[in-house]
């Protein structure tokens, strides 16, 4: 555990308790996956704002900025680790690098998986546009085994794997229907203007995609409801299958891809209803470790906005 004991470093002695606190928070988690895939991207590219407070745990409407410093510092106190192993070794100043800890379980991501459009690990958002733009892939089917799934497709793996996670559901007495699998390059550009001509680029922009932008368009991603009069709607988290899902989903491989309080990462406001197949590894780690958005998870950068 080399890197545990760099980290250790700067834990006697100086009183930088803050310093290491919040070095620990977003930094170990990502470096893990960071270091372990040796993908090099700097530790500092993530904003203290996407800092992983746990929005289950959050009150209601609270204020990511003002909560999450407190957080932060009530979870890192939390962990043993860093005393546990401090010991008392000397060693020269501390670098960003040096604080990172490196977990060796971390999910394993194979080379170019994030920018292939044809992986369940491609990250998608304001900032990765599919590449090619047009991308459509080659196994979409209709999604057999879920209300609504005879006129939605998504990938063959992520229609089975949404089936799996409906069949657990009905197994505890509740049930769901799909209501948006994938959508083609020029659907997403009908879509995308039709919500511009009615809110204005702003706002539009903070639910609706572009075309090439979208995680629908990789045939990945699920629009799922429980009653149709949530359906699409925020009070989905509030029923019952709402909340199965939040809890669940990870069992079969699928993330809330647009977790509460996480605009300033995601680019897009609370989705609950929207779910991602990452497969059952990163979907695991991900619960395990507490992480909840998908950039963080892997290492890439918040991107709030689209660069023009
Ligand atoms: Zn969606």
């Amino acid at each position: 555990m080399r890197a545990r004991a760099e980290h250790a470093r700067h834990s006697p002695e100086r009183g930088e308790r803050p310093r290491i606190l919040h070095a620990r928070s977003w930094p170990i988690r990502g470096g893990a996956v960071l270091l372990g895939l040796g993908l090099g991207v700097g530790v500092g590219a993530v904003s203290a704002g996407s800092l992983p407070v746990n929005p289950a745990s959050e009150p209601e409407a609270a204020a990511a900025s003002s909560t999450a410093p407190d957080s932060v510092d009530a979870e890192a106190s939390a962990i043993p680790a860093v005393t546990a192993t401090a010991g008392s070794v000397e060693v020269e100043d501390a670098t960003p690098v040096a604080e990172i800890e490196v977990v060796e379980d971390g999910p394993s991501i194979p080379d170019g998986a994030l920018d292939d459009p044809t992986s369940f690990l491609v990250v998608v958002n304001k900032s990765r546009p599919l590449d090619p733009m047009t991308y459509a892939p080659e196994d979409l089917v209709n999604v057999e085994g879920v209300p609504g799934g005879s006129s939605e497709r998504l990938r063959s793996e992520a229609a089975e794997a949404l089936a799996q996670m409906r069949d657990a559901a009905v197994a505890e007495g509740l049930d769901f229907s799909i209501a948006s699998g994938y959508r083609s390059y020029t659907e997403q550009i009908s879509l995308h203007s039709l919500y511009v001509g009615r809110r204005g680029t702003t706002v539009a922009e903070s639910f609706s995609a572009r075309a090439g932008y979208s995680e629908h368009q990789t045939g990945w991603a699920a629009d799922i409801y429980g009653s149709t009069s949530c359906r699409v709607k925020r009070c989905f988290a509030d029923e019952l299958i709402g909340a199965w899902v939040a809890e669940n989903a990870w069992q079969y491989g699928w993330i809330v891809r647009y977790p509460k309080d996480e605009f300033d990462t995601t680019g897009y406001w609370y989705e609950p209803w929207h779910v991602r197949y990452v497969g059952v590894e990163l979907s695991t780690w991900m619960h395990e470790q507490g992480i909840t958005v998908l950039e963080e998870a892997v290492g890439l950068p918040a991107a709030p906005d689209y660069a023009d």
